[in-house]
């Protein structure tokens, strides 16, 4: 653990900040997990401690491991009195701009003014995040991949006035939690997503089109590319919503039509269908 930001909050209790505050709390780091909505929170928990379960039936962490990761983990719905103390804060809400610089408004006003600001977005512009705030050299996108706790890569983004040294603090931070950063520049979908979601996209486009079913195209990838998932079992890991988000960032970011979402996911996405997180999206998860 890195004493100097020894205290962390994860803003946003979804699929990626139960597992981001997953791992700092098993480093050692003490975590607040905030989120808007309590029921979020009290699932977070739950799931972390399934997940240490996991660990430890597969004996990698012991029983008083999971005791003592546990035990760094406090919640709360309180944002603005729950960052006067932390060293570090990473946002991991829901990947909408505006929601994001309202979030980090709240950040820049409550957080400490030594703190690091980081955010967990999948393709919104860090330099545009970091300009609402008074303290743009301090902020820089953590991009975590999911499940956290098993992943190892960290895209860590440098905003356009990201300092050295915050940069060179994220990437040591990042090692301290097991995992490996890639440093990468502040452009639309930055190095993950650029290449991702248009291979999902293009999945996406065969299947509307009628080229092949779902399975079908998985297996293609999964048996002729080696990919350990195919694509549409992914973008339902993923969540569509997510997915959207990130095509219309790529879309108007780069004014190039080889980013429009398909219409099939637009569709899914219009109606509630957003993949494992909802029970339903290519496959069904209801059972
Ligand atoms: P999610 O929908 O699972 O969770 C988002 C959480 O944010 C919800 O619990 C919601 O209640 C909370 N939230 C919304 N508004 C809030 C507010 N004002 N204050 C506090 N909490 C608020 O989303 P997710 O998949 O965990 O994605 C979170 C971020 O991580 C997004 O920026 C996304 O692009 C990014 N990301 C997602 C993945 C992935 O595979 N899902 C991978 C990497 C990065």
């Amino acid at each position: 653990m890195i004493e100097k930001y020894s205290k962390v909050a994860v803003i946003g209790a979804g699929t990626m900040g139960n597992g981001i505050a997953h791992v700092f709390a098993q480093t050692g780091y003490d975590v607040t997990l905030i989120d808007i909505n309590a029921a979020a929170l009290e699932r977070a928990v739950s799931t972390i401690s399934k997940n240490l379960d996991r660990m430890a039936a597969k004996e990698k962490i012991t029983e008083a491991d999971k005791a003592a990761t546990l035990k760094q983990i406090t919640t709360s719905t309180d944002l603005a009195g729950s960052l006067k103390d932390r060293d570090l804060v990473v946002e991991a809400a829901t990947e909408n701009l505006d929601l994001k610089l309202k979030i980090f408004r709240d950040m820049d006003a409550n957080a400490p003014a030594g703190a690091i600001l980081a955010t967990n977005t999948s393709s919104i512009s860090i330099t545009k995040i970091a300009a609402v705030t008074k303290r743009p050299s301090q902020v820089i996108g953590m991009h975590f991949m999911n499940p956290v706790p098993v992943m190892l890569l960290i895209e860590v983004i440098r905003g356009f006035d990201t300092t050295d040294a915050v940069l060179s603090d994220i990437m040591e931070l990042s090692k301290d939690l097991g995992k490996v950063p890639v440093e990468v520049n502040d452009y639309p979908g930055f190095v993950a997503n650029r290449i991702l979601m248009p291979m999902i996209n293009e999945a996406i486009y065969t299947l509307y089109e009628g080229v092949a079913g779902k399975e079908e195209i998985d297996t293609v990838m999964k048996l002729g590319m080696n990919h350990p998932m195919g694509p549409l079992t992914l973008a339902d890991f993923i969540g569509l919503d997510v997915c959207l988000a990130i095509l219309e960032v790529l879309y108007t970011g780069f004014g190039n039509p080889k980013y429009a979402p398909c219409p099939l996911l637009v569709n899914m996405v219009n109606a509630g269908h957003l993949g494992r997180k909802t029970g339903r999206g290519f496959y069904d998860y209801s059972k």
